[in-house]
C-alpha cells in the first residue's frame, strides 16, 4: 500500500515552552533533510536527535532553531519512518514549522491519523487506539492510569483470550460435522458447550460489572450538594473548587449543555453537575416532593448533604433524609464555629452507617476529612486498583453486553436441545461482536469514524 507523508502539531497549542511538529511515512526523513541546515539527516542512525535549524529553501532564511528526532520504520508509534522536531512552544514559532513542512510536500494529518496508521500497520489494535484517545482526554491521575493499562493491551488480551475459547468450541463442532468418521475427537456435547459458554459469559459479565467504574472514572462521579437554604452549600462547593484543582474541561467537538465542574478529590473525579438543578438544591423536596426528588437524586453517584450545626432539625431536613435513604450520602454537619444547636444524636441516629463529618467551611476545618471520607466512599471495596483491567469506553461496554446477550441465546439453545451447528451461529456471533472490541472484525467505517475522533497530531 502506497502512503504519503503527513504531518502535524502534535502538542496542544499554545501551551507550554516547547512543541512538537511530527512526520510519519515514507518521506518524512527526506523531506526534514531539505529544510533542515547542521548535518545531513538522510545519514543519521535511527533513533538520534539532532540540534540545528530550518532553513526556508526559497528564500534561504532561517526560520527556527529545533531539536530534531529520527526514528526509522519499523520501530516507531506508526511504524512508518517518523521525524520530530521540538521547537519553541509558542503559536507563531510552531505554524511557521508546520508551513515550511507543509511547503515541501507534506499533507496535513486528519485527526487520529497517526494512531490510524499505527493501527492499520498492526503496531496497536483497535482498543489499544481508543485508550490513545482517552489518555488525550484523560481528566485525573486515576483515569490516565487505566488508560495507560489498556493502552498496554490488557483489555485486548483478555478478549483474545476469551475468542480463542469461543473460536475453539467452534473448531470443535466443525470438525464434529465435516469429519464425523474422525474417531478420536470426542463429540462436542450440550453439556460441554454449555460449561464452555458458562465460563465465557462468566467472564464478559465481570467485565461489564467493572466498566461502570471505569466510566465513572473517566467522566467523573456526578456528585448534588444537597440542604436547607443558608447552610453552606455554596461555600462548599467553592471550597471543593479552589482545595482541589478545577478542571477545565474543553473537549473539542462536543457540545455541553449542562453546567458541569470537575474537581479531583484524592484521585477521585467529581463532576459537579447541575441536571435538573440537582447540584445544588436549595428546596428540591419542598418544591417536587420526596419520591421525585429520590428520583432525581437517585442521578448522581454521589450526594453531599449539609445541614447547619447552629440551627435545629427542621421538617426540610426530615424529608431530605427520606429522600436520600439508601442512596450513596455523606453528611456534612457546616458551621461548627458556631454554637451548637443540632441535636446530634438524632442526627447520628439518622445517618446511620453512612458517613458523617463535621466543618466550619469558613474556618477552613474539616476539609481534609471531608476529601477522605470522599475517597473511602469511592474507593472502599468496589473499586481496587491495581490489577483490574478497567473497561472504560462505551464502545467496548455496547459490544460487551451484545456480546453477552449473543451468549444467552447460545445457552437458549443448548437448553432446548438445539444442534450443535445452529447453537455454534450464536457462538460466532459472540466471537464477532468481542473482536470487534479490538478491531479485528471492525469494519472500514468503524474505523474511519473512531480514528476522527482523535485529536489532530496524535
Ligand atoms: P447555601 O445557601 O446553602 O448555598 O449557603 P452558602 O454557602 O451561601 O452560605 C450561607 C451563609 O453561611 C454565608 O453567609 C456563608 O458565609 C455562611 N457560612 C458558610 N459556611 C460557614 C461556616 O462554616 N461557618 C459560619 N459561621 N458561616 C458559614
Ligand atoms: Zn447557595
Amino acid at each position: 500500500m502506497e502512503t504519503d507523508t503527513i504531518t502535524a502539531i502534535s502538542t496542544p497549542i499554545g501551551e507550554g515552552a516547547i512543541a512538537i511538529v511530527r512526520l510519519s511515512g515514507p518521506e518524512a526523513v527526506s523531506m526534514t533533510a531539505r529544510i533542515f541546515k547542521g548535518k545531513n539527516l538522510n545519514e543519521v542512525d535511527s533513533h538520534t536527535i539532532h540540534y540545528g535549524k530550518l532553513v526556508d529553501p526559497k528564500t534561504n532564511e532561517i526560520a527556527e532553531e529545533v531539536m530534531v528526532s529520527v526514528m526509522r520504520a519499523p520501530k516507531t508509534f506508526t511504524r512508518e519512518d517518523v521525524v520530530e522536531i521540538n521547537c519553541h512552544g509558542g503559536m507563531v514559532a510552531v505554524n511557521r514549522v508546520l508551513e515550511l513542512i507543509l511547503s515541501i510536500g507534506a499533507r496535513l494529518a486528519e485527526p487520529g491519523e497517526f494512531t490510524k496508521r499505527a493501527f492499520l500497520n498492526g503496531r496497536i489494535d483497535l482498543s489499544q487506539a481508543e485508550a490513545v484517545m482517552d489518555l488525550i482526554r484523560a481528566k485525573t491521575d486515576r483515569a490516565m492510569s487505566v488508560a495507560l493499562k489498556q493502552m498496554d493491551g490488557r483489555l485486548s488480551g483478555l478478549i483474545g483470550k476469551l475468542r480463542q475459547e469461543l473460536i475453539e468450541t467452534v473448531a470443535h463442532v466443525e470438525v464434529n460435522i465435516d469429519y464425523p468418521e474422525y474417531d478420536d475427537v470426542e463429540e462436542m456435547s450440550h453439556e460441554m458447550m454449555r460449561t464452555k459458554t458458562k465460563e465465557v459469559h462468566a467472564k464478559i459479565d465481570d467485565l461489564l460489572s467493572v466498566a461502570k467504574q471505569g466510566k465513572i472514572l473517566r467522566e467523573g462521579l456526578a456528585t448534588a450538594i444537597i440542604g436547607r437554604p443558608n447552610v453552606g452549600k455554596s461555600s462548599l462547593m467553592n471550597t471543593l473548587v479552589q482545595e482541589n484543582k478545577a478542571i477545565v474541561t474543553d473537549v473539542p467537538g462536543t457540545t455541553r449543555d449542562i453546567i458541569e465542574e470537575y474537581v479531583n478529590v484524592r484521585g477521585v473525579p467529581l463532576r459537579l453537575v447541575d441536571t435538573a438543578g440537582i447540584r445544588e438544591t436549595e428546596d428540591i423536596v419542598e418544591r417536587i416532593g420526596v419520591e421525585r426528588s429520590r428520583q432525581v437524586l437517585k442521578e448522581s453517584d454521589l450526594i453531599l448533604f449539609v445541614l447547619n450545626n447552629n440551627d435545629v432539625l427542621t421538617d426540610e431536613d426530615f424529608k431530605l433524609f427520606e429522600a436520600v435513604s439508601g442512596l450513596e450520602y455523606i453528611v456534612i454537619i457546616n458551621k461548627t464555629d458556631l454554637e451548637q444547636k443540632l441535636d446530634m444524636d438524632r442526627v447520628k441516629e439518622l445517618v446511620g452507617d453512612r458517613p458523617l463529618v463535621t466543618t466550619s467551611l469558613i474556618e477552613e476545618e474539616g476539609i481534609d476529612e471531608l476529601e477522605q471520607a470522599i475517597a473511602d466512599t469511592f474507593f472502599a471495596g468496589e473499586i481496587e486498583t491495581g490489577d483490574l483491567t478497567y473497561v472504560s469506553n462505551a464502545r467496548h461496554i455496547q459490544l460487551l453486553k451484545q456480546a453477552s446477550l449473543a451468549l444467552e441465546d447460545a445457552m437458549e439453545g443448548i437448553d432446548l436441545g438445539m444442534p450443535m451447528d445452529i447453537v455454534q451461529i450464536d457462538v460466532t456471533r459472540t466471537w464477532e461482536f468481542l473482536g470487534e472490541i479490538i478491531g479485528d472484525t471492525a469494519s472500514d467505517s468503524l474505523i474511519d469514524q473512531l480514528f476522527s475522533q482523535f485529536c489532530l497530531g496524535k
